[in-house]
């Protein structure tokens, strides 16, 4: 016998999208310092100010889109942010989330790619992780910080943001950690993520998604190993960084070669002694986008470096490959184990 209609029959709203809206979402923004947190000093120049937690604590627009907590966590210029400060942060990050449906942590956008990225590959929850920033300080004209708080919070809201790695959300636009890099030193849509473009925007007040991510990783360790260098190479480029980062120990380096990967001749001695010692070198391109690829076979060209035993890393860019060598070491301890890895996840 079929049961009374009112037993079985679910009211769904007229709105789709409404349905979101029964409940509001906890979400817990993290605080860590950059520009959203400094004001102008009397002394001259813009400075960390103190009132910012309290300011968000009281943001009557906030509460209105979720029930948030903050968390007074840091109050530093990205640029004192170091690796170690940035795993912290993504292991506090991977506790606290568990108690809240997504978080928001705000960061000096000066490092804010690194930071972000980072907690990508080392966080196992698949809630939503939204790093957001401020170019303009709270003293300045047409400050972008509340606004983009706000939109950080609707997208750590919204059904689709889970499972789609560490968001960047800046300027009303969506973007990926891996993708996203701060692009202009002053500018308000100083973020983009060149060659491939946001994910997404906040358009006023809705969550618009507009392609997805296809290619994630994820290096879960209890631990970072730091002896990891960069270097940028530029032209006549000789050995004198490299031979200086394999005697104080290094146990990677990641090279901002030319184009697809490619060096001065020169550099190749240096670049075999350090590989004999067993230093993985990694190469990267120093250009904006693109892939290094094993193309040209002259001496310290991308194939010829391969040949020799370096590592092409793909289309990643040299600070973010730097950080997932860190990551790779903290976890397996081993060149050959990292070398392996790096192959089968580079694009
Ligand atoms: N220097 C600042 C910082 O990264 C810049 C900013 O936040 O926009 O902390």
């Amino acid at each position: 016998m079929p049961l009374p209609k009112q037993e079985y029959q679910i009211q769904f709203p007229t709105k789709p999208h409404s349905v979101y809206n029964y409940m509001k979402k906890n979400i817990l923004i993290v605080l860590t310092g950059g520009t959203i947190a400094m004001k102008a000093s009397g002394q001259g120049g813009v400075v960390p100010a103190n009132e910012f937690a309290d300011f968000l604590r009281q943001f009557p627009q906030l509460s209105s889109v979720a029930n948030v907590e903050v968390m007074d966590y840091l109050n530093i210029p990205s640029p004192y942010m170091t690796p170690q400060m940035m795993f912290e942060l993504a292991k506090l990050i991977d506790l606290k989330i568990i108690d809240f449906d997504g978080v928001v942590v705000t960061h000096g956008t000066d490092t804010l790619e690194e930071t972000a990225f980072l907690c990508d590959l080392v966080l196992t929850t698949r809630k939503p992780v939204v790093f957001t920033a401020a170019m303009r300080s709270g003293s300045e004209l047409g400050l972008d910080g509340p606004r983009n708080i706000i939109g950080s919070v609707r997208v750590a809201c919204h059904h689709d943001s889970m499972d789609k790695g560490v968001l960047v959300v800046m300027n009303d636009e969506i973007h990926t950690a891996r993708d996203v890099v701060k692009s202009d030193t002053g500018k308000v849509d100083a973020f983009m993520s060149p060659g491939f473009g946001p994910i997404g925007c906040v358009d006023p007040d809705q969550v618009v998604y507009n392609r997805s991510t296809l290619f994630r990783e994820s290096v879960w360790t209890d631990q970072l190993d730091t002896d990891i260098d960069l270097i940028k190479a530029v032209a006549g480029l000789d050995g004198r960084h490299l031979k200086s980062s394999v005697e104080n120990g290094a146990k990677a380096i990641v090279i901002e070669a030319f184009g697809r990967g490619n060096l001065p001749k020169t550099l190749v001695p240096d670049l075999v002694e350090a590989m004999k010692k067993n230093v993985v070198i990694v190469i990267s391109s120093r250009t904006y986008t693109g892939r290094v690829l094993p193309e040209y076979g002259y001496d310290g060209g991308g194939r010829h470096l391969q040949e020799l035993g370096a590592i092409l890393a793909g289309d990643m860019k040299g600070e973010k490959v730097r950080l997932k060598l860190m990551a790779l070491f903290g976890k397996y301890h081993d060149a050959d184990i990292v070398k392996r890895f790096f192959k089968q996840s580079s694009l």
